[in-house]
């Protein structure tokens, strides 16, 4: 028997829908309803600090407006903190984390002084200061109250896991992973049991995502997820990343772009055919 499809939307509620998002939304429902499947939304509202209610009830009265029907109750990952800090206690236990007390600008001092840096999609590597540091220095500092992340040891992380790892897009077809690709990843922070990173992967599992769509951006994030999936055992879904709607000067859009919230085109007198027509 065929699995059953299941694929998800999952916005932050940190800003209002524009017409990006309703690309993604609707290259999610489209999987989901051409396979006779299941279309979920998600709330990806880690960050406390940039998310507002008023965002959150904007999703889902865009959704709405255009037609889309997804299961409840929604997933909202700022109630699941138990879910992720168990995950990342395993990894823990697995001897793959460990405390960074690097400030974004001891990092760039640092990259500064080795003079030249390996690069990953988003910039430089982190160069790996606090890899080494003893376990009586860690909890030190930890004792005395400073700031850190809790970083993924890559290398270690993917000598455990011992075998290659591949993955499957459907647009671009069968991947090898490339953890490496972000250096040592952060999983979570001292206030916060989580990154993106590892919400997702837990999510996605417990949620039985089977197919994960989402912008090309995070095409290279994939490859972390597939090394999270394989640590932690969870079921390995397909994806497709998708191309990003972009503004006609060939930027991508962004939250700051209020010109192209949904909520204001309808506000302007767009119809939903308008809206999703020019998704295209
Ligand atoms: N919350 C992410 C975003 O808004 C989506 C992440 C994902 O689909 O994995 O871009």
């Amino acid at each position: 028997m065929k699995k059953e499809v299941v694929t998800r939307f999952a916005p932050s509620p940190t800003g209002w829908l524009h017409l990006g998002h309703v690309f993604a939304a609707r290259e999610a429902w489209r999987a989901a309803m051409e396979a006779g499947g299941r279309f979920l939304v998600r709330l990806e509202d880690i960050d406390g600090t940039r998310v507002r209610p008023e965002y959150e009830a904007g999703i889902f009265e865009d959704l709405r407006w255009l037609g889309m029907t997804w299961e409840e109750p929604v997933r909202k990952q700022s109630e699941h903190w138990g879910d992720y800090r168990e995950a990342l206690g395993r990894l823990e236990a697995m001897g793959l984390l460990y405390p960074c007390f690097c400030t974004r600008k001891a990092i760039q001092e640092e990259v500064a002084r080795m003079g030249q840096a390996p690069h990953g999609p988003d910039g430089v590597l982190y160069p790996g200061t606090c890899r080494g540091l003893s376990v009586r220095e860690q909890e030190e500092r930890m004792a005395g109250g400073e700031g850190y992340a809790l970083r993924l040891d890559v290398a270690k992380a993917v000598a455990r896991v011992g075998e290659e790892l591949r993955w499957r897009d459907l647009g671009r077809g069968e991947q090898v992973a490339r953890p490496e690709v972000f250096g040592d990843v952060v999983l979570a922070r001292k206030e916060v049991p989580t990154s993106y990173h590892l919400a997702v992967v837990v999510d996605d599992a417990l949620q039985g995502v089977t197919l994960v769509t989402r912008g090309e951006d995070l095409f290279e994030a994939t490859h972390v997820h597939r090394l999270l999936q394989a640590l932690l055992g969870l079921a390995v879904p397909e994806w497709r990343h998708h191309r990003l709607m972009v503004d006609e000067n060939g930027k991508r859009l962004a939250k700051r772009d209020e010109a192209r919230s949904v909520k204001s085109l309808r506000e302007m007198g767009w119809s939903v055919g308008e809206v999703l027509g020019v998704v295209g």
